[in-house]
């Protein structure tokens, strides 16, 4: 790092900024906005320390409401908002799930109630964002319900019929679906990257219409299934995940004729659906109906 401290001593600045962080970065360059003469003094290198352990989450808020700060979740979720709009090449919805345990501060009663006061307070989260896959959808409490109605549903449509079988998410989550060769899942969710360098950057920038290589995915998955990525809509202009899914199959199906095969089915059921999902992009025909249903079922268990 360049040092220039006598060009510091040497003349009067209108601002001192102590600390490089996010914190002295951001407010250095305010203070350079407004046309003020900025020094800053950093002891270590620019960003070097907290800032460098970031997770790079923009929270929106949801941590301060623990301890019911109002006013920062607020103030969290507006700030979300803005960058949104203002770095869509940087800031990405991005889903997260936060298991529950017992029922006491960590049970799942209280978080279903902090989740109503947190939509509350942030019912105005997407108020001047315009692209559906920018949104934040409401926090929800995921029931174990509806997990099981998708299972039973898939296996008893299995039992009735030897047809193909469409599974909105991963199959490593069903032993029976991971083993069955006439089922496919096609999932929205890139949590885990399964390639690196080169062949990752190959992997994300797939043109439309295009799959990716086959490759067994290292989850956290129950059962082992090979699978592939698939454009379903042109990204350039937009981000990298835009129409990017990822299609999962038994290992039997996991071969490149197969692959090709299911890519060019998967791809003829892409309709642009006027839905407000905020992931459209990377729905099927079939899939959308299907969560209809299951959403009306599971209202109606819970
Ligand atoms: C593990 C972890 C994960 C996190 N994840 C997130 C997240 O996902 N989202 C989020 O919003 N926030 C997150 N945070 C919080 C966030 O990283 C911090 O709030 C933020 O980085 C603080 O920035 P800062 O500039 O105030 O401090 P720092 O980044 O620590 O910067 C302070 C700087 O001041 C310098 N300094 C100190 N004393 C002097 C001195 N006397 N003279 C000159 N320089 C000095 C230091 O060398 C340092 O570079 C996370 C924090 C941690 C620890």
């Amino acid at each position: 790092m360049a040092r220039a401290l006598a060009a510091l001593a040497g003349r009067e600045f209108d601002v001192l900024v102590v600390g490089g962080g996010i914190t002295g970065a951001v407010t250095a360059w305010d203070a350079a906005q407004r046309g003020l003469s900025v020094a800053l003094l950093e002891r270590g290198d620019f960003g070097g320390a907290t800032s460098a352990e970031s997770l790079k989450v923009v929270h929106g808020g949801v941590r301060y409401l623990q301890h019911l700060d109002v006013v920062r979740v607020r103030e969290s979720s507006r700030e979300r908002r803005a960058l949104l709009r203002m770095a869509p090449h940087l800031v990405h919805p991005m889903p997260f799930v936060v298991p529950t345990y017992g029922h006491g501060m960590r049970g799942p009663e209280i978080l279903a109630a902090a989740f109503i006061l947190l939509n509350a307070l942030t019912a105005d989260r997407n108020r001047g964002l315009t692209d559906p896959s920018r949104r934040v959808p409401a926090a929800g409490i995921v029931g174990r319900a509806r997990g099981q109605l998708e299972l039973d549903l898939g296996h008893r449509f299995r039992l009735g019929s030897d047809s193909w079988l469409l599974v909105d998410g991963s199959l490593a989550e069903s032993p029976a679906w991971a083993t069955d060769p006439r089922t496919i899942g096609v999932s929205k969710s890139h949590a885990t990257l399964p390639f690196e360098g080169d062949d990752l950057d190959r992997y994300l920038r797939l043109p439309l219409g295009y799959r990716s290589s086959i490759f067994a995915p290292q989850t956290r998955s129950v059962a082992p299934v090979h699978a592939w990525a698939l454009r379903l809509w042109d990204w350039e202009t937009k981000d990298l995940f835009h129409g990017l899914v990822r299609v999962e199959v038994s290992p039997a199906n996991g071969v490149p004729a197969t692959a090709d095969l299911i890519s060019r089915r998967l791809l003829a059921e892409r309709v642009p659906i006027s839905t407000p999902d905020p992931r459209w992009d990377r729905l099927l025909y079939g899939i959308h109906s299907v969560e209809q249903y299951l959403r009306a079922r599971a209202g109606a268990l819970a």
